[in-house]
């Protein structure tokens, strides 16, 4: 990010700088580097800029481990004083915040601000035509679910996708129209993705969908999926409208440039082609992990960062990790031990139906202002999983779609994504 050319640290996000500029205790905004970014006014009136060169606070601000650290400074014509000081990360900068004596009303405050800065990380992670994910945004996600896919062995892939002719669309129906096509192109594919990928505008009219949990094979059916819904919308005021998708997994020894090159080079065959048409890269990590060590390997791994602060919901939380592992382990003897498996999957379904109540209610007291989404969002996991339930018995479906369903995309996915934006509520502390 180059500072210099602008003095708002986000200018996707412009009352971001304003916050921390008026906000009542001294705030210091760091670059990844240590590099002053912003004193905020109370910073100023109350130390001089050298005291970030103190070796205490120099090392709080390196480690940058959350939570509220007792350092030794001096204030303006203060002489030594012990502050608390806290190191919050915020995109790719650092926060270093000071205080020195916790008022509730300032706790209450820092807390506030907390929440009003996940907002806008939100708002600057859309793009703001199309509300689909922007560039910015997959940058930062990919190396984390690339760490994902080679850590648990799981695989990852990308769709790489462009609207056909859009140029002609532009020149014929104006740009106007073109844009409101982009847009109708987001819903439309949104309609055909699943709740664990993810859809970025790439730039133009190209898009990319990142879809965890999912080899080349899967990534094919997905895309297949989204240019045939596009085929068959009829786009206000334009008509019919194709696009041309590119798919690759990942090979877990490549860098993610030689992937994108991979799918990029899979999109460039789909136009050569004659375009309105999916074109896959057959090659890809799934099949190695299966013929290397079976099915066996998937495992939710429960993390620290699940926690949102509040003691009923992560016990709950991590209670669902446990029953999705159990039910994942008694998966691979279903065959052998079908009672065993039957088991595990009520237990689990159940746990489901409770902890979602659950939540729903403590988010209810705290009055968490997204709780009709989640709602939604709640109950049509919940029927889904019982579509999927009776689709296993009736042999319409394979288990595996059930249990991937269930520990992947209910247990893992659903509480990586929806739950987090509940999470600054219980934050005792940011971090
Ligand atoms: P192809 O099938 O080879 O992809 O042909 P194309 O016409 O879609 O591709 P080309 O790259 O030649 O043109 C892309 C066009 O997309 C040109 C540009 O005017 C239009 N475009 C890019 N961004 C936007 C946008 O934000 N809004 C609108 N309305 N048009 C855009
Ligand atoms: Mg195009
Ligand atoms: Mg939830």
């Amino acid at each position: 990010m180059n500072m210099s050319q602008s003095s708002n640290a986000w200018p996707d996000a412009p009352p971001m700088d304003d916050l921390i500029q008026r906000f009542p205790l001294p705030i210091a905004l760091l670059d990844d580097g240590g590099a002053v970014l912003i004193l905020n006014e109370c910073f100023e009136r109350t130390y001089d800029p050298e005291v970030l060169d103190l070796a205490p606070l120099q090392d709080i601000i390196r480690k940058a481990v959350p939570g509220w650290k007792t350092v030794q400074v001096s204030g303006r014509g203060q002489g030594q004083m012990e502050v608390q000081a806290q190191v919050v990360r915020v995109r790719d900068n650092l926060m270093l915040i000071l205080d020195s004596a916790m008022d509730p009303e300032l706790q209450r405050k820092l807390d506030e601000l907390h929440v009003q800065i996940a907002q806008l990380e939100r708002l600057s992670s859309i793009d703001s035509l199309t509300g689909a994910w922007n560039r910015a945004h997959f940058d930062r996600v990919v190396a984390s679910e690339l760490e994902r896919s080679i850590r648990f062995k799981q695989p990852v892939s990308l769709i790489f996708l462009d609207i056909d002719h859009f140029k002609q669309v532009n020149d014929t129906y104006g740009h106007q129209a073109g844009d409101s096509v982009l847009c109708e192109l987001v819903q439309v594919i949104g309609a055909a993705d699943r709740s664990s990928d993810m859809l970025f505008r790439w730039g133009g009219e190209e898009f990319v969908v990142l879809a965890p949990s999912t080899g080349y094979r899967a990534g094919s059916a997905l895309a297949e999926r989204m240019r045939s819904d596009v085929e068959q919308h009829r786009f206000t005021g334009v008509g019919p409208v194709t696009i041309s998708l590119g798919v690759a997994e990942h090979i877990a020894t490549e860098s993610a440039e030689i992937w994108f090159h991979r799918v990029d080079e899979a999109l460039y065959r789909a136009k050569e082609g004659g375009r309105n048409r999916v074109d896959v890269d057959q090659r890809g990590g799934s099949d190695m992990w299966a013929a290397e060590s079976g099915p066996s390997v998937i495992r939710l791994v429960w993390q620290e960062a699940y926690e949102c602060g509040e003691p009923t919901i992560d016990g709950q939380h991590c209670k669902l990790f446990e029953l999705g592992n159990a039910l994942l382990d008694a998966s691979f003897k279903s065959e052998s031990s079908p009672e065993v498996f039957s088991v595990a999957l009520d237990k689990l379904l159940a746990h489901i139906v409770k902890h979602f109540a659950d939540e729903e209610a403590i988010l209810a007291q705290h009055g968490y202002n997204d709780l009709e989404p989640h709602r939604l969002i709640h109950a049509a996991l919940i029927a889904r999983a019982s579509e999927l339930k009776a689709a296993v018995a009736a042999g319409k479906t394979t288990l595996g779609d059930l249990v991937e369903f269930l520990a992947n995309t209910v247990v893992a996915q659903h509480l990586f994504k929806e739950d987090r934006k509940y999470f600054p509520l219980f934050k005792k502390h940011i971090g």
